[in-house]
């Protein structure tokens, strides 16, 4: 089974708004084996949706669009398709009642254009959306099908999840197309793809991608069109022999965040963790508070950006700065160790570096970071060199240090 996406809306020609319902809806229907042949963007000209739909439903007798649902006057795909389909808009007194319901909740009353949103072409099945005003329509006719969706992302999601996938699901073949996602950090794409040389062509039927990205090098596997056992079978063995050749580079899968790992790691050893920083500003605090629960095991953080204040906050001593200056492993050491003293934390991450784009020498460029970790009171610092540009810098040294530290954790 196949079918065409059509997202609606002038803002996503002119690219103020990017077109994540495509990507959404291309995921969820690949998980149950509808394939998206074709997607199309179009603004909100009555004209060009009415061309798109006529083009797309000759291909392929199937659309899903997004858009144009709204109660405003550039919202017009409702009114486009019942034209094309010959099925009038008949007014439906129940929705316009589940609409002022709705209103009443927030103490408003529907305005007189929230009219249009309760008509529906004749003979279309209503999709009710609990997110939002507009309802999802699916019609059928001579030409084909059209399941109308509202734009707004969260509503469409609801939509496609509550009411689209189960109806497709019972329509389309047993054979679906899956991927495992294997998340690598802390190792370029090219020395990857060396050690994966001795696996890659013993990975076919499935296909394997390299995402490279600021956080790492995701690897995706893919298994096209099989049995929905056997794809797990086929993902879970080509997993496996992935990760034996990649090794410790690999940290997780599918969207598991490397902060939020490191943070299990530590729970389970019961151990407090605290950081300083100073090239990366606070960028690794934030990931890791950003996880939910992390309070049970962060003590908090030191951002020593001045050398007066590695000084003052965290002891750095001022012979090791003056000697060997900001960036050097006798300072990320002491960082590590002072972060631990001052906090009580039992694991520390520290880190200093140049970020750029000025600050650079030959002995120091641009990229040289220093990450120190002290863990039960024993230190040890590495020094790397990180392309990019400033924010890139910053953000591959925390998914650097984030990940030096579980591996280290993971080791004893
Ligand atoms: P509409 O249903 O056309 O009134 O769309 C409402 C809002 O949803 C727009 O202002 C956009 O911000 C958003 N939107 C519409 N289409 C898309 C899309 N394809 N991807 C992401 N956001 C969208
Ligand atoms: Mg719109």
């Amino acid at each position: 089974m196949h079918l065409e996406l059509l997202t609606i809306g002038t803002e996503l020609l002119l690219g103020f708004t990017v077109d994540t319902n495509s990507a959404f809806m291309g995921q969820r229907l690949g998980e149950i084996g509808v394939t998206v042949s074709r997607r199309t963007s179009i603004g909100d000209d009555p004209v060009a949706i009415r061309a798109a739909l006529i083009d797309a439903l000759a291909r392929s007798r199937f659309v899903i669009t997004t858009g144009g649902l709204g109660p405003t006057r550039d919202d017009m795909t409702k009114k486009v398709v019942a034209e094309l389909f010959n099925a009038p808009l008949e007014f439906h007194d129940d929705l316009a009642q589940a609409l002022i319901a709705r209103f009443a909740k927030f103490g408003r009353v529907p305005a007189p254009s929230n009219r249009c949103q309760s008509e529906v072409p004749k003979g279309a099945l209503v999709l009710p959306n609990k997110r939002g005003t507009a309802p999802g329509l699916w019609l059928s006719g001579p030409l084909g099908e059209v399941i109308m969706l509202p734009g707004v992302p969260v509503e469409m999601r609801g939509l496609i999840t509550d009411e689209v996938i189960p109806r497709l699901r019972e329509r389309s073949a047993s054979v679906i197309t899956k991927s495992l996602v294997l998340r690598t950090t802390s190792i370029p794409e090219s020395s990857l793809a060396d050690r994966l040389s001795a696996v890659e062509d013993g990975l076919a039927p499935l296909t394997l991608a390299y995402l490279p990205g600021v956080e790492g090098v995701d690897l995706r596997l893919t298994a096209w069109s099989v049995a929905g056992d056997d794809a797990d079978r086929l993902l879970e063995d080509a997993g496996r022999r992935v990760r034996e050749v990649v090794g410790d580079f690999c940290y997780g899968t599918g969207e598991q965040d490397l902060a939020a790992l490191l943070l299990d790691e530590l729970r389970e050893r019961h151990l407090w963790l605290a950081v300083a920083e100073s090239c990366t500003g606070g960028m690794i605090g934030e990931r890791i508070t950003a996880v939910p629960g992390s309070s049970e095991v962060f003590s908090g953080g030191v951002i020593a950006y001045a050398d007066a204040v590695k000084q003052s906050a965290l002891d750095v001593p001022s012979e090791s700065l003056r000697e060997h200056g900001a960036v050097s492993e006798a300072v990320v050491r002491a960082m590590a160790e002072g972060v631990a003293r001052k906090t009580g934390a039992d694991v520390s991450i520290a880190i200093t570096g140049v970020a750029g784009p000025g600050g650079g020498s030959s002995e120091k460029p641009v990229g040289t970071v220093w990450v120190g970790f002290s863990v039960l009171g024993e230190v040890t610092a590495q020094r790397i060199g990180l392309p990019g540009n400033r924010y890139e810098v910053r953000a591959r040294a925390s998914q650097f240090a984030l990940h030096g530290l579980l591996r280290r954790l993971r080791q004893v």
